[in-house]
């Protein structure tokens, strides 16, 4: 869509607000809400997938989606709605986030997760932990009640026992498949690039009824990793971000081309930055009377960023990140409604709810 379309579009969207009380105070009233869930990217095709894993995978992230968006609809926080989603998808060994983690270069797991609250920029992260049973309950502890921002290690395993969070033992972690891929990158029979599905982070955005808007990551990371590598899941900016005036995003796929761009925050800001401008450009369209001055004013709380314009900035910026070599994708929640992704892999577990829509979940590239 050309420019001068999409302006028009949020033109017209502003003079709709504008013009009917009724969509004016839907859409500023708070009675909005969305969510957008992931269970990661990658190699994600039909004919690797049997038809009960298919329906198995669409069972968990429905399961997932619900459970949110019974939250959303129900006056709950963006906060409450992602933790106790992405719960669900850490307890299911399908994914590779809480049970069912990957196993790193010692056969050990070093899970990382992060949180974000966009209504206070507040956020928490463990990189490099085990023995917590849900990794997104220690990033929101670390929010919550401590000082810092993120734990690594040791310390952050100390931390989530002090807390009185739930602990596991490392059997808990391990599925047969897990120990299957670990099993073959150390016979070298597969390299840690080819293993299958390498990607499977969990991840929930989502904007409540009051507009405050949470993002949230969970993840074992990548299959055979050493040296203490860390991805960009627990990495706020990289992985997950979520400031109320632009965006909640949480993201999936090769975490090291993450980092470097910086995907999650890079969107926001590119939302933020952008928004103030279309309404100028949609103020200049305005008719003016014969005084020169123009009809009316568009004020920013009338004014929305249409939903092509922010598919257009998320694939702008996954377009960067594979043209760097990264593969993977993201998902968003925005401060207008919309929820949505943006991936350059084969295929992405996904799904989304809002206010306005039917829950949906797909899979591969080509789902509708
Ligand atoms: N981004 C994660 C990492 O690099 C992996 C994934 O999303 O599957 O650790």
């Amino acid at each position: 869509m050309t420019r001068y379309l999409q302006i028009l579009l949020g033109l017209t969207l502003a003079t709709c607000a504008a013009l009917s009380p009724a969509l004016a105070e839907d859409s500023d009233s708070g009675e909005n809400w969305s969510i957008a869930i992931h269970g990661g990217a990658g190699t994600i095709k039909r004919e690797n997938i049997t038809p009960e894993k298919d329906a198995e995978i669409r069972a968990a992230l429905n399961a997932a989606l619900m459970t949110g968006s019974n939250i959303l609809r129900d006056g709950g926080s963006a906060m409450d709605a992602i933790t106790a989603t992405i719960i669900i998808l850490e307890d299911d060994p399908n994914f590779n986030a809480g049970k069912g983690a990957v196993f790193t270069w010692d056969k050990t797991n070093a899970l990382d997760s992060s949180i974000m609250d966009g209504s206070d920029l507040s956020a928490g992260a463990a990189a490099g932990i085990n023995g917590t049973k849900n990794p997104i309950l220690l990033a929101r502890a670390v929010k919550d009640n401590s000082p810092h921002v993120m734990l690594s290690g040791e310390g952050a395993n100390q931390f989530s026992r002090e807390q009185g969070l739930e602990q596991v033992t490392a059997d808990y972690y391990a599925t047969p498949r897990r120990i299957k891929q670990i099993e073959a990158v150390l016979a070298k029979e597969i390299s840690v690039a080819d293993v299958d599905y390498k990607f499977g982070t969990v991840g929930a955005v989502a904007m409540d009824r009051n507009g405050n808007m949470a993002a949230g990551t969970s993840t074992g990371g990548m299959t055979g990793k050493r040296w203490g590598r860390v991805g960009d899941s627990p990495i706020i900016g990289a992985g997950t971000y979520a400031d109320n005036r632009s965006c909640a995003i949480s993201a999936t796929g090769s975490g090291e081309y993450f980092i470097r761009l910086g995907v999650a925050h890079e969107i926001c800001t590119r939302i933020r930055m952008r928004w103030p401008i279309a309404i100028d450009e949609a103020q200049l369209t305005v008719p003016k009377d014969a005084d020169g001055n123009y009809t009316y004013m568009i004020h920013a709380s009338e004014f929305m960023l249409p939903d092509e314009e922010i598919q257009q900035i998320a694939n702008d910026v996954i377009a960067e990140l594979g043209e760097l070599g990264g593969d993977g994708g993201i998902i968003y929640a925005t401060p207008w409604g919309q929820a949505g992704y943006s991936f350059n892999t084969a295929g992405m577990y996904r799904g989304r709810a809002t206010s306005d829509s039917e829950q949906s979940v797909e899979i591969y590239g080509d789902d509708e």
